[in-house]
């Protein structure tokens, strides 16, 4: 179809707001999915996400529609993760669209990440249609969830569109919106220059790296040579594909379309994500404006609990990196868990995710350390170095002082709960911003809060204190002084590098306390007694023993019947393989997170 009746969108919605419901429903709708093929959720397409219910990829799929005006249409429709920690893949989908569908449920109305979804869209200039979803809901108030909208977006609500894709009411309706107010996409032509957004990219076992990508200006082609204009990359196509949904080989991609290529890409590093793509004959003289990069805020050790998986791990990790450009690692040596790497991910879904991944796509076993942030350490010759390994914070006495990173916080509650968030703020260390009325009864409020704060339990305890209804958004607020200390954990005398964790003075006796007393459930009882102490600097400040093993406990349980033995024994064999040898002692996986856990 010509470039006119092409239309490129996203879905934009708050979590569990119906976005991928709607995306299915409008596959269907326009008969994209057979019933044969019909599978709930189709766009969450890894085996993950569909465990977890969430989206973490974004995908394209080629819709063809006929529109009331008789005209065939092309709709490529972008899909977006859900989830905070991905709102850089969220704004990159959108840079590849012109409109967006901010899908609202009419249950519960305007969330914090509905606002956060609607300035990304706004920030990519997308046109937003509002649709109200869950009408089939008794609670549904739409009158309400359109005051809401206009209130706190300031979005015109006349046009917005009831409908429930759970019962697909309001599917034409929708793609006529689509079709009528989203422009069709801008170019040079299709005889210019090519010049195609690389929009995301993995990593297929028999084709190497693939690329979804958005043409912009000119036509790509299979057999075309073609050139990456950052990485300077040259490759030649040899596949050329949609998915519309499944995967479907086509003889070129023009202006405004979206699709994916491979070309036998052997170094994961050429494709990168936001990279503009030109013909090697004819090159555009201009990239695209690529995404802006994505700093990792989190970071936390991976180590193999044998070593000679290393290879393997480094392998895995850069595939996956290719998959996920926000993923950042470096080889890291620990003395008590050998030789590993140092990641860096976006948040604690983001770390959680990679590390499921990795042990359950590359088949690996795991150590990995607690999540820790990057803190800013001035030194006294004045040079400042980042460091986001406790274990790596200079010798104290040539500190001058410490920064640590801040996050703005916005969250979204009913009125009655402010008290109880207020309160969970304070006690992070928070420091309030503002508390503003969205509607009569919904209130959002805004803290700086030091991001090893919030990082770990945060959005747990803020669930709890608000029986769930607190939404929140976060981001970058900058780096902040503040008097903090390292403690350092110790078995049988000896420092074991990757327990050590950075806190504000004040916890520190605390955490140590509660440290040494998580470690004393979780160490297993060896032959002998095992002493675990926490300190500071050189000062021990708390200690908890290990007390050896009965000789007649073991008898016991060896003694019983044989189920009980073959269960026990195979118990053993898996936490074996979650364990690793530090000095003379066994430390299972479990003890790197108990910084986690200490109430
Ligand atoms: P997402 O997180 O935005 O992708 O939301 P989902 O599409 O996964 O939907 C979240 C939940 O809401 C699921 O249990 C859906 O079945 C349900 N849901 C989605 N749309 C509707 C709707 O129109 N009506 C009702 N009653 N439930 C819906
Ligand atoms: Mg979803």
């Amino acid at each position: 179809v010509p470039v006119e009746r092409i239309r490129n969108f996203s879905i934009i919605a708050h979590i569990d707001h119906g976005k991928s419901t709607l995306a299915d429903r409008l596959l269907e709708y326009t008969g994209a999915l057979s019933d044969r093929e019909k599978q709930d959720q189709f766009l969450d397409n890894m085996e993950l996400e569909r465990e977890r219910g969430i989206t973490i990829k974004a995908q394209s799929v080629r819709l063809n529609y006929k529109a009331d005006d008789g005209l065939d249409y092309e709709l490529n429709l972008i899909d977006t993760p859900g989830h905070v920690d991905f709102n850089y893949e969220v704004s990159r989908s959108l840079a590849a669209c012109e409109g967006a569908l901010l899908v609202v449920d009419a249950s519960q109305g305007v969330e914090a990440q509905t606002l956060a979804n609607v300035y990304l869209a706004l920030e990519n200039n997308l046109e937003i249609i509002p649709v109200f979803n869950k009408i089939d809901l008794p609670g549904a108030d739409i009158d309400r969830v359109k005051r809401e909208v206009e209130e706190v977006i300031g979005l015109d609500c006349s046009d917005a569109v009831p409908a429930s894709a759970k019962e697909g009411i309001g599917m034409r309706e929708i793609l006529e919106a689509v079709v009528k107010r989203v422009p069709p996409p801008k170019t040079a032509g299709e005889d210019a220059p090519l010049r195609a957004l690389l929009v995301d990219s993995w990593y297929d076992a028999y084709r190497g790296a693939m690329a979804l990508i958005r043409v912009v200006d000119g036509t790509i082609r299979p057999g075309m040579k073609i050139k990456m204009m950052a990485t300077k990359a040259e490759y030649e196509v040899t596949e050329l594909g949609v998915f519309a949904p499944f995967a479907r080989s086509i003889a070129e991609l023009g202006p405004g379309e979206a699709g994916f290529f491979a070309a036998s890409i052997k170094t994961v590093r050429d494709c990168k994500v936001g990279d503009t793509i030109t013909e090697m004959r004819r090159q555009a003289s201009e990239r695209l404006p690529g995404f802006r990069e994505v700093k990792p805020m989190v970071f936390c050790g991976i180590f193999p609990t044998e070593p000679n998986e290393y290879p393997n791990l480094r392998e895995a990790l850069e595939k996956l990196q290719l998959n996920d450009s926000a993923l950042s690692w470096e080889p890291e040596t620990s003395e008590a868990l050998g030789f590993g790497f140092r990641c860096g991910f976006l948040g604690m879904l983001h770390m959680d995710i990679v590390q499921e991944r990795l042990e359950r796509e590359y088949d690996l076993d795991l150590i990995t350390t607690a999540p820790s942030v990057v803190y800013h350490v001035h030194l006294t010759d004045g040079t400042m170095t980042p460091v986001e390994n406790p274990s790596r914070l200079p010798d104290p006495v040539k500190i001058d002082h410490i920064e640590e990173p801040y996050f703005k916080v916005s969250i979204h509650v009913p009125s009655t709960y402010v008290g109880a968030v207020l309160k969970l703020c304070e006690e992070r260390r928070g420091v309030q911003k503002a508390i503003q009325y969205a509607s009569q009864d919904r209130v959002i409020i805004v803290y700086e809060l030091p991001l090893g704060e919030v990082l770990f339990d945060f959005f747990d305890k803020l669930k709890s204190a608000t029986k769930g209804y607190a939404s929140m958004d976060y981001e970058l607020a900058g780096y902040r002084e503040s008097p903090l200390v390292r403690v350092d954990m110790l078995i049988n005398g000896d420092k074991v590098d990757a327990l050590s964790a950075i806190v504000h003075r004040e916890k520190a006796q605390w955490l140590g306390r509660g440290l040494a007393e998580k470690l004393r459930g979780i160490v297993p009882r060896q032959q002998y007694e095992v002493a675990i102490q926490a300190a500071i600097g050189g000062k021990i400040i708390a200690r908890e023993t290990v007390r050896a093993m009965r000789k007649d406990v073991t008898a016991k349980c060896y003694g019983g019947d044989i189920s009980r033995k073959r269960k026990l024994l195979e118990k053993q064999k898996e936490g074996k393989k979650r364990m690793k040898a530090v000095g003379s002692v066994d430390i299972p996986q479990e003890a790197f997170h108990a910084i986690l856990k200490v109430e």
